[in-house]
């Protein structure tokens, strides 16, 4: 299928891209890898009248790029995920390269991005669930400057966010290193999204989940049974919630010894 009419913008610079989505108004859509946004186009699910393209702004060097600066790795907003797969993060991060492998397939990976996925806000995206337990500051640029969102906050529901509309995600900063965790997940096919996904750091004692909830569920434990007795699941089709909260088990305790062993 092909997307309904819209009106295609060039942005050079994150400013003028701000400027755009303020002028335009609600109707405006912030155009990345086009990974999640053009399908949803494609099949009708999304009907944006304006595309403010920001994958040609230059004037920013953080919007591409991954640093580390002390503690902290800041990753800009329109790196890729095939960027980040293929970076030597070190023992610190290596989290977020190992990550990627289960992020679609290669050609979604080497088109997709950071931000996009964070501001797409998939319950089940690997970028969420790892923003969110690794305590994630999204920065963004709107009107009135920027501002810093902590993950804990930023995903309210499926496709819905702290951002405003006239904001532009920037980049996204992982403030301290999480060298023991690991993320493991189950889809039907490979590339799929997940069916469940836990990732868990034991420096904090803590995993992220998803696909049992709106946003990605965080808690205060990684002992398998407390994570998965707890969930309030509902029965889907082809997904029973015996069958979830039974892989929800087996991915934390996967997920435990992986990280472990790190
Ligand atoms: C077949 C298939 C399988 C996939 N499997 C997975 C998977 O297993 N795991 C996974 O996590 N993802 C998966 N994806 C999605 C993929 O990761 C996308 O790359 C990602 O969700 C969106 O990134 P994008 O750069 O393509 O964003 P786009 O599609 O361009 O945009 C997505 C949304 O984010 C907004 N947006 C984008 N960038 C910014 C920004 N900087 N600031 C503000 N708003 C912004 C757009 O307006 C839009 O609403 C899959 C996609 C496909 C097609």
């Amino acid at each position: 299928m092909k997307p309904a009419a819209f009106e295609y913008h060039r942005a050079r610079s994150v400013a003028g891209a701000v400027e755009l989505l303020t002028e335009l108004g609600d109707d405006a859509k912030v155009l990345a890898g086009g990974q999640s946004l053009v399908a949803m186009m494609n099949f009708r699910l999304a009907r944006p009248e304006h595309l403010v393209d920001i994958t040609h702004v230059t004037d920013d060097g953080a919007l591409a790029g991954i640093e580390r600066r002390g503690d902290a790795l800041h990753v800009g907003a329109l790196t890729t995920h095939h960027a980040v797969e293929r970076a030597d993060l070190g023992p610190d991060f290596r989290i977020l390269s190992d990550a990627m492998a289960h992020v679609g397939h290669l050609p979604i990976r080497t088109r997709g991005t950071v931000g996009g996925s964070i501001a797409h806000a998939d319950a089940t995206a690997e970028w969420c669930l790892l923003a969110v337990l690794l305590d994630a500051l999204i920065v963004a640029q709107g009107p009135a400057g920027r501002r810093e969102i902590a993950a804990a906050d930023f995903f309210h529901g499926p496709f819905w966010t702290a951002l405003e509309p006239d904001e532009v995600i920037v980049e996204v900063v992982f403030p301290r290193p999480a060298p023991r965790t690991a993320l493991v997940e189950y889809a039907d096919r490979r590339g799929d999204f997940a069916i469940a996904a836990a990732v868990v750091d034991l420096d904090t004692d803590r995993v992220v989940l998803g696909g049992v909830g709106a946003v990605p569920v965080r808690l205060d434990t990684t002992t398998p049974d407390q994570a998965a007795d707890g969930l309030d699941l509902r029965d889907e089709p082809g997904v029973s919630t015996h069958y979830r909260r039974g892989l929800v088990r087996t991915l934390v305790a996967r997920a435990r010894k992986e990280a472990g062993s790190r």
